[in-house]
Formats: C-alpha cells, structure tokens, sequence
C-alpha cells in the first residue's frame, strides 16, 4: 500500500513502461488503485500517439472517460476521487476539441459542405453499406453555369455568396441523410442512398428549380437566378470512386455540351 502523500502526485499520464493489459472494464469491477488506474491510462495514451486518426483518438477518449466515470478508487481517498474527477472533465474536453477538429478537417469552411477529405470518407462508408446491404447509391457531379462571368460582372465575393446559397439550398432540398462535398471550385458531389435513376434525376430537376426561383440579389440589385449543368449514376456493385466519378464527369460535360442547366444520365 502506498502512502496518501504519494497519491496526491495523481496526474493523467504518468511516465511508465509500457502497458499490455485488458481495459478497467474488462476486470469486471469498478474498483481499482490510483497506480492502476496511472496504468490504464498511460496504456491509452500510448495508442494515441501511435495514430494520426481522429476517429481513432475519439474512440479511446470515450473510453477512458466510461472507464474514469465509473471508477471507483478503492482506497477511498479524498483528493484522489477529487483528480480521477478533474481528469474526467479534463478528457471531456479534449474530446469535445478533437470533435471540433474532426469536423474542421472534413468540412468546407466557406460553405459547410463536406471537403474532398470529407467526401472520401463518406463515400468509403455508404459504398461499404450498399454493398452490404444491396442497396442503390447514386453520385451526382454538379458544375455551376457560366459562374466566371458571375465573378467577372459582380465580383469575387458575390461569387463567394453564391456558393453558399447553393449549399444552402441543396440542404433544404435533399433529404438528411443526402450528403453534398465540394469537389473543387464551384464544383459539387452529392451523395444519394438508396434511389433509382429516374427518382435521382428529379430529385437534382427540383434543386434546379428551387436555385432558379430562389434569385440572389447582385450588387447592383439585379436578380440573379443561379443554374447549374449535372450528371448522375447508380454506382455499381464494388465499383471504386474514382471510376463513378469518371462516369458522372463524362456526363456532367455531355450536360454543358448539349447547352448547360441539364441533368445526364451517365452510362451504365
Ligand atoms: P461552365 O458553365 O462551362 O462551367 O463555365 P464556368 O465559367 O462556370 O467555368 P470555369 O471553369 O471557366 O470557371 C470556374 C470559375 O470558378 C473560375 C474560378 O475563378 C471560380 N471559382 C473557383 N473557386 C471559387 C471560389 O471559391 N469563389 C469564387 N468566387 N469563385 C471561384
Ligand atoms: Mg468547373
Ligand atoms: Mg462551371
């Protein structure tokens, strides 16, 4: 048994050889020495230096904040029950900052659509549950028309409003489980689960509409009614993103060629 002056030094991490051990949990008690609980948690913080992942860092915090909640350091120690109390709220709010982060990393800051970074990931999630579930995932390429004369008439920052009212739209159109990424400029990725062809090119016919009546009013108090140039496929079973992408880019310049604000089907 150590002495009570010992414990008071409880802090996060402590410096100690590396840990293999199974999680606070997994003793099947909430009942633990501060030494042990120093362990558990050197153990975690040790994965997380090991990994660059967000989510992964994520994952670990919440565990050891579910193991740090239900500890119970059986000593009985005041100022020890105090700190596992001042670590829990400390890990908190690295939780909530990493949250933030991973939102910064994977978010458009202009326009609150997901980045490239952000699409990447969501894509590899939804394929992964289509194939799983046999279940349709229509990609939309969406390009805005003629938007370097919108920039060259009414500048740079109106151009900049305009793509946040197409965000904007876009969110109060799709459903919530659609998702909208900027691919580059004024360029967008929509994700649509579990729709068929035809529903996805009404669905993408009506953001058409609602961006055409929803007018922007320019610096010279001009309405400006916004259209856009599409293309769309159901992606394949297995088919990689790179490749779905290829497809709706060949459509989406069918869509221009054939004289923009259109929607191309891609070929299968
Ligand atoms: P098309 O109908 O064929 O698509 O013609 P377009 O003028 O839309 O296409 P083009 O590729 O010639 O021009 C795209 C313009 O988008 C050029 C670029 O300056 C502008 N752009 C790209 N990113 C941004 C941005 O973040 N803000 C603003 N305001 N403009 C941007
Ligand atoms: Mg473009
Ligand atoms: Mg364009």
């Amino acid at each position: 048994m150590q002495g009570i002056k010992e414990r008071k030094s409880l802090r996060l991490i402590r410096s100690i050889d590396a840990v293999k051990e199974p999680t606070m949990k997994d003793r099947g008690k909430s009942s633990i020495g501060s030494d042990e609980y120093y362990r558990h948690v050197e153990h975690y913080a040790q994965q997380i230096r090991h990994t660059n992942d967000v989510d992964e860092i994520i994952n670990i915090l919440d565990l050891v904040l579910s193991e740090t909640r239900g500890l119970q350091l059986n000593d009985e120690v005041d100022t020890a029950q105090e700190q596992v109390h001042h670590a829990e709220q400390k890990i908190e709010l690295l939780k909530n900052e990493m949250e933030q982060l991973r939102e910064l990393v994977h978010t458009d800051q202009m326009t609150g659509a997901f980045n490239r970074r952000g699409l990447e990931e969501i894509f590899v999630r939804e394929a992964a549950r289509a194939d799983r579930k046999e279940s349709s995932l229509c990609i939309v390429l969406l390009d805005l028309d003629d938007f370097k004369k919108v920039n060259d008439t009414c500048g740079h920052q109106f151009g900049d409003t305009v793509l946040m009212h197409l965000v904007a739209v876009a969110k109060e159109t799709l459903r919530p489980s659609d998702i909208i990424a900027r691919f580059g400029g004024e360029e967008f990725i929509i994700l649509l689960p579990d729709i068929a062809m035809e529903a996805a090119v009404s669905v993408i016919c009506r953001l058409q509409k609602t961006l055409a009546k929803q007018c922007l009013l320019q610096p010279d108090d001009q309405p400006l009614s916004v259209t856009f140039s599409a293309g769309v496929a159901i992606r394949r079973f297995g088919e990689h993103q790179n490749t779905v992408i290829k497809r709706v880019d060949e459509a989406l310049y069918r869509a221009k060629h054939a004289g923009k604000d259109r929607v191309e089907a891609a070929l299968t």
